[in-house]
């Protein structure tokens, strides 16, 4: 049952409910295109992970409005049920990021502020009113994991910049997804992320059948390819792509982090993300991946990561980097 899409109008986000997959692919999604010099980059990453600062990705961008330089986040649904079904759920995540990121014009209380705005995109005028714009739909009959193209594309098929949610994804899993289309990816990817958390690669649900296909494709060190190689694990429809760094590919695709690691990240996946039925809170050696715990730097244990239903200060310091307030001519309504 395919239930609905948001595609770029212009400069609009897409949000597509579809029943089965487009998988998450946020750890090494294939470049825009844009070239970048590693010269004026730092190779490693440090700080929570993005696909801007190589230039992989754009933010989205500066439009001037009759309220001042702003850069709109455009989004439109597929169609009437789309929109039925995930309105509240992407209004709620909307309101989440807008009320953590506050008000976009600096205040002397708080001097940093942004230029996102979310829209939805609408019709200039239909007897004398403007309507809600319903738009681009492939037809494709897919859906079930949540996923977001990162970042801004500007250029490419129609659909490009698009979203995709199962019916019902909640508030939390919208957000995670919003944070995608500013352009930040997954927080486990970074290449410090092992002073952080533990990453139990064979508790990711689906490794023995991975394995059983790697082993078939007799390359001698399947197993470890399935943990670290972040295409290997795709080519073998192994979710633990998910969690394998970006820095080691880095020179292919360029992607760098910001700032410090942080468990608060809205990015980081919870300890029973793609977990098998064996993981929860008392039974944590069967989990995908584990906090760990350091007193004075040392390793004292092991700890549940929850998921982040809220963007961080880390998140929010992000996008206030890449979407700067501006100048408003006139207040926000
Ligand atoms: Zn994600």
């Amino acid at each position: 049952m395919r239930l609905l899409f948001f595609y770029p109008l212009l400069l609009a986000a897409c949000l597509i409910l579809q029943t089965s997959v487009l998988a998450e692919r946020f750890c090494g999604t294939t470049t825009d295109g844009f070239l970048y010099d590693p010269e004026t980059l730092d190779p490693l990453q440090i700080g929570n992970a993005n696909m801007l600062k190589s230039f992989m990705r754009k933010a989205w961008p500066v439009v001037e409005s009759a309220m001042g330089s702003i850069q709109p986040i455009k989004y439109c649904f597929a169609n009437k049920e789309a929109s039925d079904t995930l309105k509240c759920d992407i209004g709620n995540a909307m309101t989440d990021w807008s009320k953590a990121l506050g008000p976009p014009r600096p205040a002397e209380a708080e001097p940093v502020g942004h230029s996102v705005f979310f829209k939805q995109a609408r019709l200039p005028f239909e007897d004398g009113k403007s309507v809600i714009s319903y738009c681009f739909d492939d037809g494709t009959d897919k859906g079930g994991t949540p996923s977001a193209a990162i970042g801004y594309i500007s250029s490419g098929s129609p659909g490009r910049n698009r979203m995709i949610l199962p019916e019902a994804p909640g508030r939390e899993k919208v957000a995670h997804e919003i944070a995608h289309v500013l352009g930040m990816i997954h927080e486990q990817c970074r290449d410090d992320r092992d002073e952080y958390v533990e990453y139990l690669c064979k508790n990711v649900a689906g490794y023995d059948a991975a394995f059983g296909r790697a082993v078939a494709s007799d390359d001698p060190e399947a197993g470890e390819k399935l943990c670290y190689d972040k295409q290997f694990a795709e080519r073998h429809g192994f979710d633990g792509s998910q969690f394998t760094k970006n820095h080691d590919f880095w020179d292919q695709f360029g992607m760098f982090d910001y700032g410090t690691f942080d468990l608060g990240s809205i990015m980081l996946y919870p300890s029973n993300a793609f977990f098998t039925s064996k993981c929860w809170s008392s039974n944590m050696d069967a989990c995908p991946m584990v906090g760990i715990d350091k007193l004075n730097g040392k390793v004292t244990g092991t700890s549940w990561i929850h998921g982040n239903a809220q963007p961080s200060a880390g998140d929010i310091a992000f996008v206030k980097k890449w979407y700067p307030y501006r100048d408003l001519v006139r207040a926000v309504p």
